[in-house]
């Protein structure tokens, strides 16, 4: 569940995609109307011969969420706030049991289980995208925290005195980092869409890979904020490695190359500048696989492997 996707899929013990659905966010509707799209996702899959194996249903949010509590108000979709999601996907589903966790836990979650944090007893992961997530692995386990909001580094604040961000506070790493936040600071210092008119993070990194010393300015500003948050990090719970995936992370060494020579100027210190820098391997499918994992070791289906 996302401020501009809501996306499902049946996925098997094997974290395989069986069977997809989508449908766009109507984020700036009531909520009702949000609920609707969702439950047209979720009526998509149920007309699936595969629904009948269905054992648990998971969901990745937007966040903040509540676990505890079943509810959500992703920060984008104002029209939920302390949403019930849980109640209302579990009187959808006949009775199968919903486990929700943030996207970035979600996101976390998959990369732990067969992406890039495989095998890493501590790790952040990152989801970098119209908002900004993320998720901790400590110990080895999946932290979650008590309402499924650890990790969530796109509200900390790397900038004091920074622009309001929308959660209230300022200068967040969201503000500065997101996919529009990074195309709005290029258009703002100057950076012109081409002739189809794209505004998009993507067309700005795809100016940037051209030259376009704005639009590299820009992802520049975004790499320095992740490195400072990761920085952080880094120094208070001693992470191995930060995965970063979300649409932003498309933009490839235009993010990762200014990412990490700034991550050497915040992780100073000798047990957090040694922490690695990779990009996510699931992709687009990690807050699908990664809430599927979620539901299927909260009902005890797997455990989430530990270091091989
Ligand atoms: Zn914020």
């Amino acid at each position: 569940m996302g401020g501009t996707k809501i996306a499902g899929a049946l996925v098997d013990a094997r974290g395989e995609l069986l069977v997809r659905a989508q449908r766009p966010t109507p984020a700036r509707e009531d909520g009702a109307t949000v609920m609707d799209a969702v439950a047209g996702v979720l009526e998509t899959l149920a007309a699936s011969d595969d629904w009948a194996r269905v054992r648990a249903v998971g969901i990745g949010s937007a966040g903040p969420v509540d676990a505890s509590r079943g509810t959500v108000s992703p920060v984008n979709v104002p029209g939920w706030r302390g949403y019930p999601l849980v109640a209302e996907v579990a009187r959808r589903v006949a009775g199968r049991p919903v486990t929700l966790v943030g996207d970035g836990v979600a996101m976390t979650a998959a990369e732990h289980w067969q992406g890039a944090a495989r095998g890493r007893a501590n790790a952040l992961c990152m989801v970098v995208s119209t908002g900004v997530g993320g998720g901790l692995v400590l110990g080895g386990r999946l932290h979650t925290g008590p309402t499924g909001n650890a990790g969530h580094i796109g509200h900390i604040s790397v900038d004091l005195d920074g622009d309001t961000c929308p959660c209230g506070a300022r200068g967040c790493v969201e503000r500065i980092a997101s996919g529009p936040n990074i195309a709005r600071r290029a258009l703002d210092a100057g950076w012109r869409p081409g002739p189809d008119g794209d505004r998009s993070a993507a067309a700005v990194a795809a100016a940037a890979r051209g030259g376009d010393a704005v639009a590299l300015a820009s992802f520049e500003r975004a790499a320095q904020a992740l490195a400072a948050g990761i920085a952080a990090t880094a120094t208070l719970v001693e992470i191995e490695v930060a995965v970063i995936g979300g649409g932003v992370a498309g933009a490839g060494e235009i993010l990762f190359a200014p990412l990490r020579a700034r991550l050497r100027d915040y992780a100073t210190l000798s047990f957090a500048a040694g922490v690695e820098v990779l990009p996510a391997r699931l992709g687009a499918d990690a807050g699908l696989v990664g809430a599927a994992a979620a539901a299927a070791q909260d009902i005890g289906l797997w455990q989430v492997p530990e270091a091989p």
